[in-house]
């Protein structure tokens, strides 16, 4: 439609970058008319000047370099129309009967994007190192942009690492749980070597994707804890650490 082809040029305007085919077809994917829009205003609004190149394609969203005012951000774009609702979509759309159903599905993105921000501020204001975030929109999540140049730091999973170093890094995440816990009052939920990256010359944590964690009060959380932290135990045991996580649960929950 005309409105698309006006939004296309807006973000010609933004001078997203099209050398990259394969990206580009990525970007089909997520940016929906929605998610043009929001780009678009997040633009306007000066968050963004430029849309870089496809960091992370995920289960529930993308993650792509942009640029700031003079600094690059991280966007994260949870995608309107995912995998199982996708193939619904086209019954629904257009349908008046769905329509409701429709917003419903935006809203509920809408509100999971503005938990991983508000998340990621409670985990930022207590001293745990993660990604500022800098604004939530619709479905897009704009953070700091955690890396070196253009290139985001490794994940845990995927730096070499001695035995010493690991074990620094091991005490510095289960501080951060306990921070987690007991000063922002939230479980990770996710936490893995997927969900650190590692500053490869300092070898800092920073914690990211923060969207399902969850307060206290939460049925689960204790439950989400010990996952989290026998997720962790798991990935570290091969540098010869071997925690009590029985032990590691009453450290981090009875401060
Ligand atoms: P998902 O829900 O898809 O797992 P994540 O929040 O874990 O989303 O992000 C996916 C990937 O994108 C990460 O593994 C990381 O490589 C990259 N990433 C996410 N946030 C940032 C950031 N703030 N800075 C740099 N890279 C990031
Ligand atoms: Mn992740």
């Amino acid at each position: 439609s005309k409105d698309i082809r006006k939004l296309d040029t807006d973000v010609d305007k933004m001078r997203i970058r099209r050398k990259d085919s394969e990206d580009l077809k990525v970007k089909e994917n997520v940016f929906d008319e929605t998610t043009l829009k929001a780009l678009y205003d997040l633009a306007r609004k000066g968050v963004i000047e430029s849309l870089g190149g496809s960091i992370s394609t995920g289960k529930e969203a993308n993650v792509f370099l942009a640029e700031g005012k003079d600094k690059n951000v991280a966007l994260k774009i949870y995608r309107i129309s995912s995998s199982t609702f996708n193939s619904m979509d086209e019954y629904i759309s257009g349908d008046p009967r769905f329509s409701n159903i429709r917003h419903k599905k935006k809203d509920i993105i809408y509100a999971w994007t503005k938990k991983e921000y508000r998340n990621l501020m409670r985990a930022r204001e207590c001293g745990i190192a993660t990604p500022r975030p800098i604004d939530t929109h619709k479905n897009i999540l704009a953070m700091e942009f955690i890396g070196e140049g253009d290139k985001p730091y490794p994940l845990l999973k995927e730096v070499k690492i001695n035995e010493q170093s690991a074990q620094m890094i091991f005490d510095t995440i289960i501080h951060y749980l306990e921070i987690l816990y007991n000063e922002a009052k939230l479980v990770h939920g996710d936490l893995s070597e997927y969900n650190i990256l590692l500053n490869p010359s300092t070898l800092e944590p920073y914690l990211i994707d923060m969207g399902q964690s969850v307060t206290l009060e939460h049925p689960s959380a204790n439950d989400f804890l010990k996952r989290d932290i026998r997720n962790l135990a798991r990935h570290f045991k091969k540098y010869g650490i071997q925690p009590d996580e029985e032990e590691l649960l009453r450290i981090i929950t009875e401060k």
